[in-house]
């Protein structure tokens, strides 16, 4: 049977793995953690006693591949779907407003939804119908050049005030790309909004976990893998590469153990995988890749408490450093909160618990009177990388000057941004590339078992 590697356990490594599985393949799965699961995943947290996610996870209905992955895997009902799109807004100043898709997607949705979002004046309502038309003619030529350029520059250019841009456009640029609209491409945010507002029926849906993130897909992942005669290997990551006339021919992991696999895929972040191939890049292209990549950081602060601050699933809130809280039930009479900052860069590295308390406290009064039950703070350092400009002409690709090595991974050139959904398109992606490789070089079928590729080399 044709032996497939695949390292790192997230999202990309998870799907890939799978899918190498399904086409045949015997795949060994190697995570370095002793958990699966990569930058979305949950532990029991012993301060609080309860299961914590690493940072609150938020879906779209355009994540059509992620989606897919968790029907596949039969996990796809443990999400709660919100449609049409409706997310509440709550202000410092103690204004509310709603952004509501009121007819679901489409032009006349988004117009509607647009129009009656009050956070803005009338007049910053109609001039973002502007960035609504640009995008509707955007071609690729126009969208190429947009790389260039950052999101806030975009938008100032198509008449957005300094309110809107605060209000609502750096709202949907940090929760979808995790960089303020100063640093962030525009191009990047032209793409999200078009496939979110101008996309497939659905798109702009939220799909909210009404479970930890391990048991909404890692949990399912593995047992599906397990069940296909994967082999997952945890806390043993890879140390090195061996490779020989331009094909991996071992690969050597942490604790010396020797794989010889037919294939690999590397669904590692950037940095790792640059440490671990960037050498087979002749003029050093990967690591002058990896180096332009920045990490962007996701504070959370989750919390558990007896009468929750508020019901709404998912509620924005404006004029404070705290951008969003989530709300959902645990059992009876216990609700967890998680509140959450993005491009989370603060001079001390973290905010104080208590200024984050403050805030909370000022917007819910009530807070006061009830005592949290546990209180948990994390601070996520590469949470994703920034999407910033010029990085679109430079992500890798899955194919790698070794012929049997293949990327995955969000931080490669799926054109989205750092998401679960850009992680599992290339994990289908790099999947599909093994098994075309291995059906070039192996003397079979597609898609039955094998014997070793012709040409695989000696470990020297
Ligand atoms: C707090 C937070 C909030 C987020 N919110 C959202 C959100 O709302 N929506 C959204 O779409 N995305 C969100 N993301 C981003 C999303 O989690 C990532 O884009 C996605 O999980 C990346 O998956 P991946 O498989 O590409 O990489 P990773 O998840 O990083 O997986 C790589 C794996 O490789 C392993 N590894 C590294 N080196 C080695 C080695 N040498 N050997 C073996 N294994 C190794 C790592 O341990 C890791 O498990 C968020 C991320 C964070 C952290």
């Amino acid at each position: 049977m044709r032996d497939c590697l695949v390292v790192g356990s997230g999202v990309a490594g998870l799907v890939a793995a799978l899918e190498l599985a399904r086409n045949g393949c015997k795949v060994t799965l190697v995570e370095a953690k002793k958990h699966c699961g990569g930058r979305a995943y949950s532990f029991s947290d012993p301060r609080t006693g309860m299961e914590v996610d690493n940072g609150q996870h938020l879906i779209m209905g355009c994540y059509s591949v992620f989606l897919g992955f968790l029907k596949d895997i039969g996990a796809d009902h443990k999400l709660r779907r919100v449609s049409p799109l409706r997310i509440p807004f709550r202000h410092a100043s103690g204004q509310r407003a709603e952004l509501k898709l009121r007819t679901g997607s489409g032009k006349s949705g988004v117009v509607r939804g647009i129009l009656g979002f009050r956070a803005l004046p009338l007049k910053d309502r109609f001039r973002a119908l502007r960035v609504g038309a640009a995008l509707q003619s955007l071609d690729e030529r126009k969208l190429g050049a947009l790389d260039g350029e950052t999101a806030a520059h975009w938008l100032a250019g198509l008449g957005q005030s300094e309110e809107a841009i605060r209000n609502l456009w750096s709202v949907i640029c940090l929760a979808t790309l995790n960089t303020k609209p100063e640093r962030a491409s525009a191009k990047m945010l032209a793409v999200v909004l078009k496939e979110v507002f101008f996309g497939v029926r659905d798109a702009s849906d939220l799909l909210l976990p009404e479970v930890s993130l391990t048991r909404l897909y890692v949990d399912d992942a593995l047992r599906e893998l397990s069940r296909r005669n994967g082999t997952i290997v945890t806390g043993n990551g890879v140390k090195r590469l061996v490779v020989n006339n331009g094909i991996v021919c071992g690969v050597v992991l942490k604790d010396g153990m020797l794989l010889e696999p037919s294939a690999v895929v590397l669904a590692t972040p950037w940095k790792e995988t640059g440490k671990l191939a960037g050498s087979l890049w002749p003029d050093e292209t990967l690591s002058a890749v990896v180096s332009r990549l920045s990490p962007s950081p996701i504070y959370s602060l989750t919390f558990f408490i007896e009468k929750p601050i508020t019901t709404e699933p998912m509620l924005g809130l404006l004029g404070t450093n705290i951008q969003w809280i989530f709300t959902r039930k645990i059992v009876r009479d216990l609700w967890m909160h998680t509140c959450v900052i993005s491009a989370a860069v603060f001079e001390e590295g973290r905010p104080p618990q208590a200024d984050v308390f403050k805030e909370l406290e000022h917007l819910f009064p009530e807070l006061e009177k009830f005592q949290p039950r546990g209180i948990r703070t994390l601070l996520e350092r590469s949470a994703t990388f920034e999407a910033t400009p010029g990085l679109e002409r430079i992500r890798p690709g899955p194919r790698t000057p070794a012929r049997n090595l293949f990327l995955a991974g969000d931080w490669t050139d799926t054109g989205l941004p750092s998401t679960l959904e850009g992680a599992a398109r290339s994990g289908y992606t790099a999947a599909d590339m093994v098994t075309s490789y291995l059906e070039e070089v192996c003397d079979v079928e597609p898609g039955t078992a094998t014997k070793f590729p012709r040409h695989r080399a000696e470990i020297p």
